[in-house]
């Protein structure tokens, strides 16, 4: 199709809540996407944090495709083996010591916040309800975890959300401590805010999550649907803290792009559901199960936490190196491959500017150029792709050393 046929076409049929770029995207390799016209695009994307391997990794590919050939569905009425595996490499690499699984991110912030509320309602506590979270967080779009997202313009029109949920602002770890008392249930936390920004959180805010959620009886749950599995340095961006969460969520990453969410849940925690409590049809699916698998497999055997360190610090040293003191840029931050730029303005012309020249990200947070690019994203990548920024930058905002 070309290019306005398929948007009437999509425009026809499909709820309009994207705004799309306008692109059909047909085939991706590696870190390359490529649209209907044929043009190459270089991904740092990731389909937002979520091609960690990049696009059609021969052995996610094979293990799907063997999958699919063997069992695809069967319900959760039965034991099958990818999911039992995976819960084993999970609980086996940080992952705590038991999985619950479903098929978003949403989904298993759900699954946590109910597994905190019904582990203090079983102890005879029905008041111990209370969630608290950070403003400018992104927890997801389902009600619930829409009540925890820390973005109030999210939840306009669609109330009322659920009820026991708290804001605190970002990396004020005062008030964090003044936010939970004998009622709250957990503390909901990014370690790195994605949607948000890409904020990192400080050791004094996340160590003061733990000490107040322990000294309240409280579960502190954190949210490592995209910073999570390897992308930050670290497989649990936790570790990078040395603190212990009693749940984690993940997503987006997993499965290298089949849809799937997790809640790791030490073994106190996890007594919180029990047989009827909870759960999902397509939960555990063994085709999405053995993808994950297989992500999981090379990102161990490959050291791509390592690989997201070092991947990461060159890209932020590059993009710092050429555009630091930028007058249309307020700061560039990251933390391994999740790195942003924070614009003054202009951020939306530059992100254009990045696609007319083959480069794929997006803005979060209004003012953020966000990369995610896939963990084993090349030196070579990683060079072209600062470079391609840099020439958006000037062409979209102006030349630095002119403007500045
Ligand atoms: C994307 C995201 C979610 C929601 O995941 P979905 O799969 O879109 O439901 C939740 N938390 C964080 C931190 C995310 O980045």
């Amino acid at each position: 199709m070309t290019p306005t046929s398929w948007q009437d076409a999509d425009q026809a049929v499909i709820v309009y809540t994207y705004a799309r770029y306008p692109l059909m995207l047909v085939r991706g390799q590696g870190t390359k996407v490529w649209d209907s016209d044929g043009r190459e695009y270089l991904d740092f994307l990731g389909g937002l944090a979520v091609t960690t391997l990049g696009h059609c990794h021969p052995e996610v590919v094979s293990a799907v495709t063997e999958q699919a050939g063997t069992l695809m569905h069967v319900s959760n009425f039965f034991g099958t083996m990818p999911g039992i595996e995976l819960a084993q490499i999970l609980t086996g690499n940080g992952g705590l010591d038991k999985i619950f699984f479903c098929n978003s991110g949403a989904e298993a912030n759900e699954a946590a916040i109910k597994m905190a509320r019904k582990y203090h309602a079983r102890k005879g506590r029905p008041d111990k309800y209370g969630i608290v979270t950070a403003e400018g967080s992104f927890h997801g779009r389902t009600l619930g975890a829409l009540a925890a997202t820390g973005k109030p313009a999210l939840r306009e029109g669609f109330g009322p959300t659920p009820g026991g949920f708290k804001h605190v602002p970002w990396n004020d770890a005062q008030a964090l401590r003044d936010a939970v008392d004998e009622n709250t249930a957990a503390v909901l936390l990014e370690p790195v805010l994605g949607e948000g920004g890409i904020q990192i959180a400080s050791q004094e805010f996340l160590t003061a999550a733990r000490e107040v959620t322990t000294e309240h009886d409280a579960f502190l749950i954190l949210d490592e649907i995209q910073c999570g599995l390897g992308r930050t340095g670290t497989l649990f961006a936790y570790e990078n803290y040395g603190i212990k969460p009693d749940i984690v969520t993940l997503a987006k990453g997993l499965a290298n792009g089949l849809p799937i969410g997790a809640v790791c849940a030490a073994a106190e925690a996890a007594t919180g559901l029990q047989p009827g409590d909870h759960g999902t049809t397509f939960g555990a699916n063994p085709v999405s199960c053995a993808a994950a698998v297989a992500t999981l497999k090379v990102i161990l055997r490959d050291d791509l936490p390592g690989q997201a360190r070092s991947r990461g610090a060159q890209l932020l040293t590059g993009l710092r190196e050429k555009l630091d003191g930028h007058p249309a840029i307020k700061e560039i931050r990251g933390r391994g491959l999740m790195v942003g730029i924070d614009f003054h303005s202009h951020a939306k012309e530059v992100l254009q500017a990045c696609r007319d020249r083959g480069l794929l990200a997006n803005v979060t947070a209004d003012t953020v150029l966000r990369f995610l690019p896939p963990l084993n994203v090349s030196a070579g990548d990683v060079d072209q792709a600062v470079d391609l920024v840099a020439a958006a930058v000037a062409e979209a905002a102006g030349s630095s050393r002119a403007a500045g």
